[in-house]
């Protein structure tokens, strides 16, 4: 098969190796990558293993005693320059984002605004890593807090964000002073690459970048959390995963920061702006296709408005367009691979099955290969499948219910607890609601959390992993707090 080209501006940006201690490595054993929407090859990309991660590893550590010392104005500065380049590449990336994901060209662009605004916002945080000094205890006593960079970190990213995902995890630890080895998802690597092309271009030195990509995941996994120099680990992906690396990580007792599945919520109550909370749910549901940990899984809406709701929400849906993603035209692409075709073809079936009503799609679409069409169900109960597992597909399943309380009690009722949504205008309402429900984020009348960029606290609670990217706090995960106590001072 031929590899299908993709136009860029600047063609440096589709690199095929990966960076390892400062120089770029090919390999006889590679893999393809294709682009979901047309099947085409789009590259054949290393298939590295437990040796080169290990060498990757050794550069980190090496580069780490010297980064971590560089001022953190230096180190801000390197993180402005990244930034100054990603921001310039933005629209080439976005297409190879596009060409290996799927997503529409309008909204990979939108993942590489908020791509870049946790490099923006890391750049200037490098420079506010403060300390504590504590009151004086007893006489002759000073005590200090101190912050430290927590030393060399693996990032282990998601397909469905690829940019987005390396960004939100490197730009804080590189403004800590943290060095990397960074592996993307299979179905994903050449945006993660082109990211770390551009860091390089930036001038971050020799070895404080890394990246290691392979079909092999579970080979690259046991070496990072094996190993002992590695720290701490980021991973965004499956709860199932997220346990294996915590499981993996226990001998060594790494940090880690699990962003993982979710379930979310999203609860429409009959004093909500109803053409508001369908506006939400447009956004929130088939952005990515509903490929996204956030993206609402249940959708509870109150008896009185709930025929007149899901009435609105199926023309808003009827009007989505389908197709590959580098046409103007479509607003959704296709799914990552038949996979996920068939886990929301479970779902829907499943549900069907137990009563369930098809208000729009329902079926793969007829474009064939991994589209699928934007899916409404009706008369969703509990014991469907899709009322308690991610989907992670087009499908909005619709729920019937009386009560705030019985609302709360629906959406606390599983074992995730990453982001929920409701949208209702009274506002004791709003803070009862907003501190019931048991997640990390709330969104409340609103669907979307990706268009406050790098300013909010992203993560999760219960089996949604633990860890915040992002905001004031997402630094935190990547420092030490090193308590220092002075004697004799007087
Ligand atoms: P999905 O099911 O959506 O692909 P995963 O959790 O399997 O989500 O994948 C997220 C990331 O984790 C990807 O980069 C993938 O390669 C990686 N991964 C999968 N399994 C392992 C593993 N056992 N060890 C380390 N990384 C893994």
């Amino acid at each position: 098969m031929k590899i299908s080209k993709i136009a860029l501006k600047n063609k440096s940006l589709l690199v095929n190796k990966c960076l390892i201690n400062g120089k770029w490595v090919g390999s006889k054993k590679t893999f393809k990558v294709h682009n979901p929407s047309t099947g085409d090859l789009i590259a054949e990309i290393p298939d590295l293993g437990k040796k080169e991660t290990s060498a990757a590893i050794d550069a980190a550590e090496k580069a780490f005693y010297l980064w971590s010392k560089v001022p953190a104005i230096e180190r801000s500065k390197i993180l402005k320059n990244w930034h100054k380049l990603v921001v310039e590449n933005a629209d080439d990336i976005a297409k190879i984002l596009t060409t290996e994901q799927g997503k529409p060209l309008s909204d990979a662009k939108g993942e590489m605004n908020y791509a870049i605004s946790f490099i923006e916002w890391f750049a200037e945080e490098a420079k506010r890593i403060y300390g504590d000094i504590m009151p004086d205890p007893i006489k002759n006593k000073r005590l200090m807090a101190l912050k430290q960079p927590v030393g060399v970190c693996a990032a282990i990213t998601p397909w469905n964000f690829p940019a987005a995902m390396i960004t939100r995890k490197c730009a804080p630890g590189f403004a800590a002073g943290c060095t990397f080895v960074i592996k993307p998802a299979e179905q994903t690597p050449l945006t993660a690459i082109a990211l770390v092309k551009l860091a390089e271009d930036a001038g971050f030195p020799k070895g404080v970048i890394n990246i290691v990509t392979s079909l092999e995941p579970e080979e690259i996994g046991a070496e990072i959390t094996s190993n002992i120099k590695i720290r701490k680990i980021s991973f965004t992906g499956s709860t199932e995963v997220g346990r294996i690396l915590m499981k993996q990580s226990a001998p060594t007792l790494k940090k880690l920061s699990l962003e993982l599945g979710g379930c979310a919520p999203f609860i429409v109550f009959e004093d909500a702006n109803l053409d508001h909370a369908v506006q939400g749910l447009m956004l929130g549901k088939f952005r990515n296709g509903g490929q996204a940990c956030v993206s609402p899984n249940r959708i509870y809406v109150q008896e009185k408005i709930y025929n007149t709701f899901v009435k609105k929400f199926v023309i808003e849906v009827k009007k989505l367009v389908v197709g590959d993603g580098m046409a103007a035209k479509s607003t959704m692409g296709p799914l990552i691979d038949e996979r996920a075709i068939l886990k929301v073809q479970d779902h829907i079936k499943d549900a069907v099955k137990k009563g369930a009503t098809v208000e729009t799609g329902g079926k793969p679409h007829k474009l064939g290969g991994n589209f699928f069409e934007p899916t409404v169900l009706s008369n969703v109960t509990k014991k469907m499948k899709c009322a308690s597992e991610e989907t992670f597909g087009p499908l909005a399943p619709f729920i019937k219910f009386k009560t705030e309380q019985e609302v709360i009690a629906y959406a606390n009722s599983t074992d995730f607890g990453l982001a929920s949504y409701f949208f209702s205008k009274d506002i004791a309402r709003i803070w009862r609601v907003a501190e019931a429900i048991e997640s990390g984020m709330v969104g409340v009348n609103t669907g979307l959390y990706a268009n406050s960029g790098a300013h909010l606290p992203f993560g999760g609670v219960k089996q949604s992993g633990f860890g915040r990217e992002g905001s004031r706090y997402g630094i935190d995960d990547y420092l030490e707090i090193k308590a220092l106590s002075f004697g004799n001072i007087e």
